[in-house]
């Protein structure tokens, strides 16, 4: 169920039997020439949307986090990029507030690669706390299976642009965009490295995707994320009883 749909007194009631939360946490941000400044908020929402129907009984589905960090997009128009600092700080404060309501499983669901240091540390602060975290970046820990339905990942690459446009094809058009590569080595950091990481605000092979496959992608993760929540629910009954 959505929060932002409950009453406080019916929040109340089913605050007594679901300890779960899924907080999204995404990004505004340059995706190249084809796809939505949106693209890392959209993703996460679906995913929402389509876990809901699952599991939507036992998991209170908070609203999104859509500003996050971005150091490697800043430089292009679109990018509202808060700082790593604050950003970890909004998170745990946000996470926080969520156990001090009485939940004891968090699941942090993350849409965007320049969050990742920051939930790291969210998710060790709130695991300190006593609670349990699950952390979610889908392209990183699904990343083999993805591959078995879009060639190649990326910021904006394929598997994120059929991702979208599964969603709605009025959000992305992939013939705006083609096949950037890059052959700069990521663990080499310089000023103006989003800038020629990104070139035209993406990577990967964008012209290649399509709603198909981002369908096929959707259907694919959600299963795995499901298994990861059981995961995350078994650890939790094991650790209370
Ligand atoms: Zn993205």
């Amino acid at each position: 169920m959505y929060m932002m749909d409950l009453t406080a007194t019916k929040y109340k009631d089913v605050r007594k039997t679901v300890d779960t939360v899924l907080l999204p946490i995404g990004m505004i941000e340059m995706h190249g020439p084809h796809c939505s400044l949106g693209t890392d908020v959209w993703i996460p929402r679906e995913f929402v949307r389509r876990l809901d129907k699952v599991i939507g009984d036992r998991v209170i589905m908070a609203p999104e986090v859509a500003y996050g960090h971005s150091w490697g997009l800043s430089p292009f128009a679109g990018t509202i990029d808060v700082s790593a600092e604050a950003f970890t700080q909004y998170v745990y404060e946000i996470g926080k507030e969520f156990h001090r309501n009485g939940f004891r499983q968090i699941i942090l669901f993350n849409g965007h690669g320049g969050n990742i240091p920051s939930l790291t540390t969210v998710a060790e602060k709130l695991a300190d706390l006593g609670m349990r975290v699950l952390t979610i970046n889908w392209w990183v820990d699904y990343r083999e299976q993805i591959l078995e339905v879009t060639k190649g990942p990326g910021h904006g690459g394929e598997d994120e642009t059929s991702l979208i446009l599964a969603i709605d094809e009025k959000l992305a058009d992939p013939t705006l965009a083609g096949d950037h590569q890059s052959s700069l080595n990521p663990k080499i950091k310089f000023s103006k490295y989003g800038k020629e990481l990104f070139k035209d605000g993406y990577l990967g092979n964008a012209g290649a995707a399509t709603a198909e496959k981002g369908e096929r992608l959707y259907q694919m993760m959600l299963e795995l994320v499901l298994a990861d929540i059981k995961d995350l629910w078994r650890v939790s009954y094991e650790s209370i009883n």
